[in-house]
C-alpha cells in the first residue's frame, strides 16, 4: 500500500503537470470507486480548474477553483498516472480526468478499494478527519506527549499503535517495520511497556526513515510507481521490511516473518527487544 512517501511522491511528481490545469471530462469506470454519485461527482468536478494539491497521511488533496476538494485514497494497490496527449485506457482504470490541455490523469486500481471523494471544505469525509499527526510536520514534544498518551490507553503491541491512523498519519506495513528495526524495538512489544527513552529512539527513527524514503521517492516492491509511472528506490534501502527468510544486515541472525497487529511483520528478534 502507498504510504507516507509514496503519497508524497505522487503529489510531488503531479504538483507541476496538473496545477492549473482545467477538467474537461470526467470518465468513471467504477461507480462505487466516487462519492457522491457519479452524476453529482462529474457535474463537480467539469470545468474545474486544479489549483493546488495538498498531502494529508495517506490521502491525496486535490484543490479546485470552486473551493471544492478532491481526497483520492489509493488504499491498496491503486496509482494516479498522468498522461500526455491521446490517453491509453489501462486494465483496472476506475477514473479518468481529462484537461482542456489534452494531458489526462488516470487512478487505475486492480484491488478496487481505492476512492476518490469530492467534497466541500465545511464538510470533510470522516476518513479525513479522524486522522491523527503528520509525522513530518509536528514539533517533537508534541509528536512523542500524543505517541507516550495512546501507548498508556492500549493494551497491544507498539507496531499496532504507529498503524494507527489516529495516532499517526501515513505509516503503513512497510516504514512500521523499518521503522521499530531501527529503533532497536520488537514489533510485539506491548506499547505501553514501552520506555520514554525508547519513544525516542522510535520518534527519531520515523522522521529519519520517512525522510529518507521521501528523497529516494517511495518504495516500489509490488505496483507502486509515481505520477509519472516511474518507480521509486528506497527498495533497495529496506532493513526488514520484504526480507522474509532472509538474514539480519546488522548480527546475521535469521530474520523473522510474523502476523503482528495484524499484519505481515518483519523484525530481528536479537537486535529488536
Ligand atoms: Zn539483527
Amino acid at each position: 500500500m502507498p504510504e507516507l512517501p509514496e503519497v508524497e511522491t505522487i503529489r510531488r511528481s503531479l504538483l507541476p503537470l496538473v496545477q492549473g490545469a482545467v477538467i474537461d471530462g470526467v470518465q468513471v469506470y467504477l461507480a462505487k470507486a466516487v462519492k457522491p454519485a457519479p452524476d453529482e461527482f462529474e457535474a463537480g468536478l467539469a470545468g474545474r480548474q486544479i489549483t493546488a494539491i495538498e498531502r494529508r497521511g495517506k490521502y491525496l488533496l486535490f484543490q479546485l477553483d470552486s473551493g471544492q476538494r478532491l481526497a483520492i485514497h489509493l488504499r491498496m494497490a491503486g496509482s494516479l498516472v498522468w498522461q500526455s496527449g491521446t490517453p491509453s485506457l489501462a486494465k483496472h482504470t476506475t477514473l479518468v480526468l481529462s484537461f482542456q490541455d489534452g494531458n489526462s490523469l488516470h487512478f487505475v486500481d486492480p484491488r478496487k478499494f481505492g476512492t476518490a471523494v469530492l467534497f466541500p471544505p465545511a464538510a470533510p469525509p470522516a476518513g479525513l478527519t479522524a486522522l491523527g499527526l503528520e509525522p513530518l510536520n509536528t514539533a517533537k514534544e508534541e509528536l512523542m506527549a500524543v505517541l507516550e498518551e495512546a501507548a498508556a490507553r492500549r493494551s497491544g503491541p507498539v507496531k499496532g499503535l504507529l498503524l494507527d491512523q489516529r495516532v499517526l498519519a501515513g505509516l503503513g506495513n512497510i516504514y512500521a517495520d523499518e521503522v521499530l528495526f531501527a529503533a532497536g524495538i520488537s514489533p510485539t512489544r506491548p506499547a505501553r511497556e514501552v520506555t520514554r527513552a525508547e519513544w525516542e529512539k522510535i520518534y527519531e527513527s520515523i522522521v529519519r526513515i520517512l525522510n529518507k524514503a521521501v528523497a529516494y521517492r517511495g518504495t516500489s516492491q509490488r505496483d507502486y510507481v509515481d505520477g509519472r509511472g516511474e518507480a521509486g528506490e528506497f527498495q533497495h534501502h529496506l532493513k526488514v521490511y520484504g526480507r522474509k527468510k532472509e538474514t539480519c544486515l546488522e548480527c546475521g541472525e535469521p530474520l523473522v516473518y510474523a502476523r503482528v497487529a495484524g499484519r505481515g511483520t518483519h523484525y530481528c528478534p536479537t537486535c529488536q527487544k
